[in-house]
């Protein structure tokens, strides 16, 4: 966190990463000012009668940019929870869903809580009595302010969120999209849970496809064999560990958790560290790796990837010198100050983004929605089609070349597209897309000195263009 009193918040931090960009940028006077303005936030202060006695808890919704409606953007669960983080938070939601082309504006919620401490019970009518507190504002509501999960916050939270939503306003044929991440039974979409982590894995691999980039970053070859370090092993770092290591062969050897780290010259085995985390309540322990209990000390360790996959503000003006991997993948939102930025830029440390790398929980949070809308699974319709399409195919070939085709290309070519394979798809062609349109800024642009500004330049001339056309 951070605790350096050089350093500036998370909010200006993110102002400053947007100033940078700006500067490239030849915007109408108030425009850029109209754009990073944070447009609302609201505080909650709200009592909760839990066993005999009262406690009470204080929540935000900040509203950054309505250039677009609905606004988007998670809640979070923490006990660092403050107001400055949370308009930090829900800036770069409003850059983000641009950058990545998704139609919503930016928004951010915080509980100040740490759910650790509460029964689940309690904390199913603390979630409750907070959306009832958000949802008689607007503040959560389908076609204005749709949340999703963030750190301390998952399926199960916004479950609750949605009923009652549901049950305050009952009747509505959209009232199930008045909030993402849901469980899957209840309206959610399959692949939400992994979105954020498998995004996270699609962009590292659309980076890994340009060897000018890749060299940039002194590296080379694929992403098979890169020594990894992850920091913090929730809903985003697993999964972007599990895919990584299981599907790119690529070396998880260092794992950050909030009891220390763990590290392994040959990989650790992700599925294993987790099931470990989960009876012992920390890496302390994991057989057949080194542990240390000066956890961000692992941080500026050797390493090709370092993913932060836990909180803001890690990497700052106290480690940023100390950094030894060439590449940084952020995972979690705003990772890197901005002044461990322009150090670690000084030193050649290729950053890939915030506002674009964990851009795929929103994507398949907009999926979600849709879903919702339309209230028809993705595939329900053509999937069948498509099976019969690809029998017909095989036919053919066969017919033709009289020869009968391998069980494996036969199984490929008559499986239609279900839900997940189609949320897949979806989030990869987000992924490269964006990759895409942020790396030939930064090519074209000599003012654009990183892949940070040249995405923060993406999602603003974006959202300028909304503003200007909107003409306000
Ligand atoms: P999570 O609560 O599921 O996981 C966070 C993990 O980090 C936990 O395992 C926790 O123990 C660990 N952790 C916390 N503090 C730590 C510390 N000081 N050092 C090491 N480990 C620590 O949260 P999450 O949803 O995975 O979110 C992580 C980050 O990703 C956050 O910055 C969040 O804003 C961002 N993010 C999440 C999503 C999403 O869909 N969940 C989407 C985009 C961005």
């Amino acid at each position: 966190m951070m605790n350096d009193p050089n350093e500036i918040t998370f909010r200006k931090s993110v102002d400053l990463m947007f100033d940078r960009a700006t500067a490239t940028m030849d915007l109408p006077l108030g425009l850029a000012e109209q754009i990073r303005s944070c447009n609302s936030v609201y505080q909650v202060q709200f009592g909760v009668k839990l066993g005999d006695s009262y406690e009470v808890f204080t929540g935000w919704r900040a509203v950054h940019s309505e250039h677009i409606l609905p606004v988007k953007g998670g809640i979070r669960y923490a006990d660092f929870a403050n107001q400055d983080e949370v308009e930090a938070l829900a800036a770069l939601m409003s850059y983000k869903c641009a950058i990545v082309m998704i139609p919503f504006g930016g928004s951010k919620g915080a509980l100040k809580i740490d759910p650790r401490q509460y029964s689940e019970k309690d904390l199913e009518k603390i979630t409750r009595r907070f959306a009832q507190e958000l949802a008689k504002r607007d503040l959560i509501h389908p076609s204005l302010n749709v949340p999703a999960p963030d750190m301390g916050t998952g399926e199960r939270e916004m479950g609750w969120i949605s009923d009652t939503y549901q049950s305050l306003f009952p009747g509505q044929a959209n009232g199930m999209g008045c909030v993402t991440g849901k469980p899957v039974h209840l309206g959610g979409i399959n692949g939400r849970v992994e979105a954020t982590g498998r995004g996270v894995q699609f962009g590292l691999r659309e980076y890994f496809r340009h060897p000018d980039d890749i060299a940039r970053a002194r590296l080379d070859g694929s992403l098979e064999g890169k020594r990894i370090i992850v920091q913090g092993l929730g809903n985003v770092g697993y999964h972007a560990a599990k895919f990584l290591s299981e599907e790119d062969g690529a070396k998880i050897t260092g794992i950050i958790e909030r009891d220390g780290a763990i590290s392994s010259a040959d990989g650790l085995d992700v599925e294993a560290v987790k099931a470990h985390i989960a009876t012992n309540h920390g890496v302390k322990g994991f057989p057949g790796a080194d542990y240390t209990g000066n956890g961000p000390a692992m941080l500026e360790a050797e390493c090709d990837i370092l993913i932060p996959a836990a909180m803001e503000g890690v990497i700052s003006l106290q480690n940023a010198a100390k950094i030894q991997a060439p590449l940084i993948a952020e995972a979690a939102n705003g990772p890197v100050t901005y002044a461990a930025d322009e150090i670690l830029r000084e030193k050649g440390t290729v950053i890939i983004p915030d506002a674009y790398l964990n851009a795929g929980g929103v994507t398949v949070s907009y999926f979600e929605w849709v879903k919702n809308l339309a209230r028809i699974r993705f595939g329900y319709l053509e999937r069948r089609n498509e099976e019969r399409r690809g029998q017909m195919l095989v036919e053919a070939l066969e017919k033709m070349l009289n020869t009968t085709v391998p069980q494996e290309i036969r199984d490929q070519l008559t499986t239609g597209s279900d839900e997940l394979a189609l949320v897949r798809s979806g989030l990869d062609d987000t992924m490269r897309n964006a990759y895409n349109n942020i790396r030939d800024i930064f090519n074209a642009r000599e003012k654009v000195v990183d892949l940070r500004t040249a995405a923060f330049v993406c999602g603003i001339e974006r959202i300028a263009k909304r503003y200007e056309s909107m003409g306000i």
